[in-house]
């Protein structure tokens, strides 16, 4: 069978970071779901006789249900297409490629996975903050930001975040950031502790935004700062440093 599912990372936005095999399965695609993560840079360079299939945007302003994605996988599969379904950073880190694959899997579709630049990684360090250092964090956590940390049913211990010493990376979340802030000081994270919000890294609007924890929230507010952003929080952004803006 010809027919094959692809599930590609596409980095965190800009060519440079697109590997070498993420490119050659996207070049000889037939069929690409995406979504906007990937930014206009690579978006731009999607082969144009590809079926382009923008899973935000389907048939007007209507948004592909997870399972309808899916579903447009497999058949075309079956149709004995090669299938690329790109996604932000790295297919495995949040955005859903786990599910993706299971359903794959279960409905006996041949995959591969493309791996790609984590934005949860590059995104900091391109600003010149590295998520482990040994002077200041031996340990890095990743969490989502989507979990409302307010909420009972919170499937994030904050009791045990606030007490890691270590990094703590967070995706998708801008939008619970005052939450999420709160949360970790009540459990006794230090309001000092310097938190730093990467809007659009590695863009050519890119925009940091550094304050200490018991001010980022207000801060972020003042600046109006939106997604996508990772926000990293701990000792090694006192390395932030300007100069390291993408090329
Ligand atoms: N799989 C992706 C993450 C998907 S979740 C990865 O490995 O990077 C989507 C979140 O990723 C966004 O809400 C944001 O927190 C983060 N993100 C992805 N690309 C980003 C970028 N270029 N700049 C800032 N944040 C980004």
């Amino acid at each position: 069978m010809r027919g094959k599912a692809f599930l590609v990372g596409s980095g965190p936005g800009g060519l440079g970071l697109l590997t070498f095999r993420a490119r050659e399965v996207i070049d000889s695609a037939d069929v690409i779901l995406y979504d906007q993560l990937p930014g206009d840079e690579i978006l731009s360079t999607l082969p144009p006789d590809a079926e382009r299939i923008d899973c935000g945007k389907f048939g007007g302003d209507h948004t592909l249900e997870q399972r309808e994605i899916e579903e447009i996988m497999i058949a075309r599969v079956m149709e004995g297409k090669r299938v690329v379904r790109l996604k932000g950073g790295d297919p495995f880190l949040f955005g859903r490629g786990g599910e993706e694959l299971e359903a794959l899997r279960e409905h006996g579709v041949p995959v591969e996975v493309v791996p790609g630049v984590t934005s949860a990684i590059a995104v900091p360090e391109c600003v010149g903050i590295p998520v482990t250092h040994r002077r200041y964090a031996s340990a890095v956590t990743v969490i989502t930001g989507h979990e409302d940390p307010t909420k009972p049913e919170s499937a994030l211990d904050w009791e045990v975040l606030a007490r890691l010493r270590g990094t703590i990376v967070i995706l998708m979340g801008v939008k619970n950031l005052p939450g999420i802030a709160a949360a970790l000081m009540e459990h006794g994270k230090n309001p000092l502790t310097p938190v730093a919000v990467i809007e659009r890294g590695l863009r050519t609007d890119q925009r940091v935004t550094v304050g200490p924890l018991g001010e980022i929230a207000e801060i972020a507010k003042e600046r109006g700062v939106s997604p996508p952003a990772v926000i990293v929080i701990g000792d090694v952004v006192h390395l932030y440093d300007e100069s390291h803006l993408p090329r």
